[in-house]
């Protein structure tokens, strides 16, 4: 399925994100990550694509793809990642050009032989409304649902909802998205979120968000991330956040 996969040997458990592009994993959920890993968690994360797309003017280069790879690994050891997978015949952008069932099947393997306790994607509008963002988001909770028929559904699963960050943009978010249940206070590991941020110096998202995210700590001396649990369903009204991820 995959012959860019690094990381630490078979462990099944743990906490798993699967996401769309390199950089995805450290704007969106970074901070809980690099908690779990320091709470003795097994954490890994599954990426689509290489990123290829993400020059300039967005137009595929397979050396940006190199290039973002190698970003991703910095990013990885900053969190503190076991294992990241990236899959093969998803190009930066066309993701949703290629068969749902078989990125489905896909996905639901590398889940299945993992077992994690817990995975967070992408929610219906994938945080930016990219196209990669909704398919990938989309095609992991088919993929539980899948597994959830076999009995083998992790216990929670969560899509990242960034209200709390100084970039959100409430109006760039579906409802689901803005709905957030969780507010996990990141600060203790924001030196590792923002080296994170730091490796993935070919997107200038990354910088800005670098510039954000330093700005909020310096005003609040905290940095939070949001997530919504959409398995099993968190009942509304909902009105005290909670503060940890299973
Ligand atoms: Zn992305």
């Amino acid at each position: 399925m995959t012959d860019r996969a690094w990381g630490a040997p078979f462990e099944t458990g743990g906490l798993a994100a699967v996401f769309a592009h390199p950089d995805d994993e450290t704007f969106g959920c970074g901070g809980v990550l690099a908690l779990a890993a320091d709470a003795g968690r097994v954490t890994r994360l599954l990426i689509a694509t290489r990123g290829e797309a993400g020059t300039p003017d967005g137009s595929p280069d397979p050396a940006m793809g190199d290039i973002r790879e190698d970003e991703l690994r910095c990013a990885a050891a900053k969190i503190g990642l076991n294992e990241v997978s990236v899959l093969d015949g998803y190009r930066d952008g066309g993701v949703a050009d290629e068969p749902f069932d078989r990125l489905v099947d896909e996905i639901a393997q590398w889940l299945e032989e993992r077992r994690p306790n817990a995975v967070i994607t992408f929610g219906p509008h994938g945080v930016t409304g990219h196209p990669d963002h909704i398919v990938v988001g989309s095609a992991t909770r088919w993929a539980i649902e899948q597994l959830a028929e076999s009995g083998m559904a992790p216990a929670a699963v969560y899509v990242v909802s960034p209200i709390f960050g100084p970039g959100a943009k409430r109006f760039d978010l579906s409802g689901e998205e803005q709905g957030a249940t969780h507010r996990v206070d990141v600060t203790a590991v924001a030196g590792r979120k923002l080296a994170a941020l730091e490796c993935h110096a070919s997107q200038a998202d990354a910088k800005q968000e670098l510039a954000d995210l330093r700005a909020q700590l310096e005003a609040d001396g905290a940095i939070y991330e949001g997530y919504t649990r959409v398995r099993p369903i968190v009942p509304a009204p909902h009105p005290v956040f909670d503060a940890a991820l299973l």
